[in-house]
């Protein structure tokens, strides 16, 4: 049996052992003097109100219901308060929604709030407290004592069991010092309650009872105006991280994943919609992004299908107001999902649709939250693509503003079918690979890198001049393309330039280390060389023949070397 069972198992067991017996207990040796009359359900029905009032305080509900429960301790006796606590447990148990079955919620909460409402009150009685009492010093000692006791033993019990199951948190937590202060505030309230009815009965309750619940009101509409404020903000931050991605992929990538974590998703999915399919984009599953290749669908199918039907949001807190619905095979466990188009100048793009285990999991505002993102998400993408249409057809690197890969490519090609034709006589092809740049990078940090790498390219556009072509081939990797450039001539050219590397001070402002101070730093280059018509017949094997150069015959011999290719 695993250990969840186990516990399941036990938490039922001491419920049936304890609980029955112990009211029975209590009833005998302390019997209410009345067991019933109206008051005593007015009571309850505030009782029950405030249960289903909690205040959000950093994510976690506070129930303030003990302003009712300490007064009909006071006046009732600790029958009545066990079961007006149990009936607040039913309420909070109906309320809240969470992971865990109700079934193994109920055993543990009615067994703790059994547990709490006894001790507390065997120690008010064993201190001499007393039911009833008219006297104020009385009133306000022992209801002070009974809300400490209650107090201090809710935090132990609530420990012990976070011990117990190996959820560890530290003894005293942000939570329980609101737990404390709370209850600072809640117990002159108790105590004017119980005072107040005992002078002037029912009333008292109507007269605390409702500034209580309109305060409490007030609360909840700040406390959730604040969080939609504080979603906004995310959004919007979200927004100016995705508009700065420049390609698509990136987009879609960061995309759900900002979502999938502000809205505590178990999962998402970015579905995209085009040729009258639907085709599943991204997936991202407990906290990762997941790959796996789902077939496309038609676009009527499935709850992305309803989404672009009717051109709208769809919202929903369990399994069974969506199961009819879906035909692609979501995880069995999904009970929520929010799903949003994807639309850009009114054409819908693709379905966002993220799911969580919990029931209830997302709300109204939420959804709207999710409808800015989808929007910012459809234009960072239309963005991203054209940057990348652009990135493609230009011929400069961004950074160091020297011919691309692709220039190169191409000039080298055409420089070969010239040398074929004749009217080329020779050329020669020098690559540059930067020593150790890894861990310039790792000391200095990725800018610094960067400034490093546009300095050299200064460099060698000065040195090169109007000799050949110059490109930055890839990453800190350079290449020099010289027609009638015979090899003997380019290994002198190569050797000046790794001279002049090694013999100049490159100046980094922005380093990780020293904050912001300039720094100068000395880099060496290895180098490899290969010409045409001799050591390759396409720009394919010039290219890969310098290469080889320069990797066996200067970064394995040593590095900050030049080599020249040799059969
Ligand atoms: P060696 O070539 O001597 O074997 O060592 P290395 O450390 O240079 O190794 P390698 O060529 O494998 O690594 C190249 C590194 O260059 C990896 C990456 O950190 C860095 N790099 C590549 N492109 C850029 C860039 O655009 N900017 C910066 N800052 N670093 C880059
Ligand atoms: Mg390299
Ligand atoms: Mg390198």
């Amino acid at each position: 049996m695993d250990s969840d069972k186990k516990r399941k198992l036990l938490l039922w067991v001491l419920w049936i052992l304890i609980v029955p017996a112990g009211l029975y207990a209590v009833y005998q040796s302390y019997p209410p003097e009345v067991l019933f009359e109206w008051e005593l359900l007015a009571f309850a029905a505030f009782a029950v109100l405030t249960a289903l009032l909690p205040l959000n305080i950093n994510g976690t509900p506070m129930y303030l219901v003990q302003w009712v429960t300490i007064a009909v301790f006071l006046k009732y006796g600790l029958f009545i308060e066990i079961l007006m606590s149990q009936l607040t447990m039913l309420v909070l148990l109906f309320r809240t929604r969470n992971a865990v079955s109700r079934n193994e919620r109920f055993s543990f909460n009615s067994l703790m709030f059994f547990v709490l409402s006894t001790l507390t009150g065997l120690i008010f009685f064993a201190a001499g407290g007393e039911i009833g009492s008219t006297s104020f010093v009385h009133i306000v000692s022992y209801g002070l004592l009974y809300q400490l006791v209650y107090l201090v033993a809710n935090h132990l019990y609530l420990y012990a069991d976070d011990v117990l199951s190996k959820t560890s948190k530290s003894f005293i937590s942000l939570d329980s010092i609101w737990d404390f202060l709370i209850t600072l505030l809640i117990f002159p309230y108790a105590i004017t309650l119980y005072v107040l009815d005992a002078a002037i009965g029912v009333s008292a309750l109507m007269l605390l009872g409702l500034p209580f619940m309109v305060m409490t009101v007030v609360l909840r509409l700040y406390n959730s105006s604040e969080k939609i404020n504080i979603d906004l903000k995310k959004a919007g931050h979200i927004g100016h991280q995705l508009a700065d991605r420049l390609s698509q992929d990136e987009v879609i990538d960061q995309f759900i994943e900002h979502v999938a974590t502000m809205f505590k998703t178990d999962y998402a999915y970015v579905i995209d919609y085009r040729n009258s399919q639907l085709l599943v984009l991204r997936i991202f599953e407990d906290g990762r992004l997941v790959d796996m290749d789902l077939p496309a669908v038609p676009y009527t199918q499935g709850i992305a299908g309803q989404v672009i039907a009717h051109n709208a949001p769809l919202l929903f807190g369990k399994q069974k107001q969506w199961i009819e619905l879906s035909t692609v095979q979501l995880p069995k466990d999904i009970e929520s999902i929010m799903a949003t188009p994807i639309s850009r100048n009114n054409k819908i793009e693709g379905v966002l649709l993220i799911g969580s285990r919990k029931e209830f999991a997302f709300s109204a505002n939420q959804l709207q939250i999710m409808e800015i993102l989808s929007t910012y998400f459809a234009v960072s993408l239309e963005k991203s693509g054209y940057m990348e249409k652009v990135i493609a057809k230009s011929e400069r690197c961004g950074l160091t503003k020297l011919y691309n890969y692709r220039y190169l490519d191409e000039t080298l090609e055409n420089c070969m079918k010239e040398i074929a034709t004749g009217s080329l006589d020779q050329l020669s092809l020098i690559m540059m690979d930067i020593d150790r740049f890894k861990s310039i990078n790792d000391t200095y940090g990725h800018q610094s890198g960067n400034e490093i790498l546009i300095q050299l390219a200064d460099l060698l556009r000065e040195a090169v001049g109007e000799e050949g072509t110059l490109a930055r081939y890839g990453g800190e990797e350079f290449v020099v393309l010289l027609p009638h450039y015979g090899k003997e001539l380019a290994l002198l050219l190569a050797e000046n330039l790794r001279k002049q590397i090694a013999d100049t001070e490159f100046t980094i402002q922005q380093s990780i280390q020293s904050d912001k101070q300039a720094e100068t730093l000395h880099i060496t280059m290895s180098i490899g060389v290969s010409a045409a018509p001799e050591d390759g017949d396409d720009g394919m094997a010039i290219i890969r023949n310098a290469d080889r150069a320069l990797y066996t015959g200067a970064k394995q011999a040593g590095r900050n070397k030049v080599a020249a290719y040799t059969k």
